[in-house]
């Protein structure tokens, strides 16, 4: 089932003033994506998906789950699945045991009895809850009522997931096991996901496409390396050694800064972010250089070519992808400075195009 979100804005009062907690969103989510949404506090992810699972209204615009809107909300109510984990568990019914709440969630889906049981018994054994089963939710640690929201969540298999910080106060553990289980039934059942989680391995690992909010509008909507490309510190760190240089035979401690940035730019469209002496004596240098013009790959090998062309030697050379988090705090920094310089559109201020160059 696909997910189209309409000019979609949300706007509450608060104390008299107007907060804009989402301005204009327009996009689409097509079957079987696997999308995570993120943002920093007070973005407006969460009411995204209260408005996608029908339990909040938009002020305008309008949002559509395979076709129906969400102003019509009974339908869409038994298609998705959603958890929002910040509430820790209190959408759950605290004086019922584990199994009651699951079973009273399961058949108000029609889904029968038995299956439903079936379907209660597995994923309980498979988050190691069994034992739990018939304790009142409210004795529950945070992380086991983390765990029965993601399960009352799945066990109507449904055809869309709407995931709002689903693993808050999962262990390291149980994470992994969430993250093979969400993949699986990604894979299997082809469900779409919109996951947002602070966890950023998860949404790493899981999604193909990341859809950035900030302060209500949609910021950034590309694939997760993409994103990595753009907005993180991606750059090649090389020890190498350099022979000296005939005119400065003498004065070995100078770095030939300026000849090695000019060839690193004219030959291997590189930048050079840092270059330092590592072993003066032996003409030894250690540089951070930044890939411009080429994709990473072509970029390490012009920059090793040049170098032992001209007769120097490679110690180590490292690549140093930046993990999403980086990338991730980087693209709010960088986000903050077009507040600052505002006009400029955020692909102005990468250091790389946003396109894809396949
Ligand atoms: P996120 O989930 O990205 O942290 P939210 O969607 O929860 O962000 O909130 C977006 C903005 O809307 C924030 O400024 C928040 O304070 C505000 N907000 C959320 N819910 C309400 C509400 N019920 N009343 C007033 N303001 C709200
Ligand atoms: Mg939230």
């Amino acid at each position: 089932m696909s997910i189209e979100i309409s000019n979609l804005c949300k706007h509450y009062t608060k104390k008299g003033k107007e907060i804009r907690a989402l301005e204009n969103i327009s996009l689409n989510v097509a079957e079987g994506e696997f999308v995570g949404l993120l943002g920093p506090n007070g973005a407006g992810k969460t009411t995204l998906s209260k408005i996608l699972s029908t339990l909040l209204l938009p002020t305008s615009g309008d949002a559509y789950i395979d076709g129906i809107s969400v102003l019509e909300d009974k339908k869409i109510r038994s298609m998705v699945g959603s958890v929002f984990g910040e509430s820790g568990g209190r959408s759950l019914y605290y004086r019922l045991s584990v199994k009651d709440n699951l079973l009273f969630y399961g058949t108000l889906y029609g889904i029968r009895k038995t299956e439903i049981k079936k379907r209660i018994n597995s994923l309980l054994n498979y988050f190691d809850l069994t034992e739990k089963k018939d304790s009142l939710v409210m004795k529950l640690s945070t992380g086991m009522k983390a765990k029965v929201l993601l399960i009352r969540a799945l066990i109507t298999f449904p055809k869309i997931l709407l995931l709002d910080e689903p693993t808050l106060g999962f262990d390291a553990e149980s994470s992994e096991k969430a993250k093979d289980l969400l993949l699986e039934f990604n894979k299997e059942f082809g469900t779409t996901v919109l996951l947002t989680s602070h966890n950023f391995s998860e949404i790493d690992e899981l999604t193909s496409r990341l859809i950035l909010i900030d302060d209500g509008n949609l910021v950034q909507d590309c694939s997760p390396d993409l994103f990595k490309r753009a907005a993180g510190h991606q750059y090649v760190h090389i020890i190498f050694s350099l022979p000296p240089l005939p005119s400065d035979g003498l004065r070995i401690s100078k770095l030939p800064t300026e000849i090695f940035s000019k060839m690193i730019n004219d030959s291997a469209g590189a930048e050079i972010i840092s270059l330092d002496p590592h072993d003066s004596h032996n003409f030894i240098y250690e540089a951070k250089i930044k890939p411009i013009s080429y994709a990473f790959n072509e970029t390490i090998s012009r920059i090793t070519v040049l170098i032992l062309r001209a007769r120097g030697e490679i110690f180590q050379i490292v690549p140093h992808m930046p993990s999403l988090k980086e990338s991730f705090l980087s693209f709010l920094e960088i986000n903050k400075q077009k507040e600052r310089v505002h006009n400029k559109t955020i692909e102005e201020i990468f250091a790389m195009p946003l396109r894809e160059e396949e």
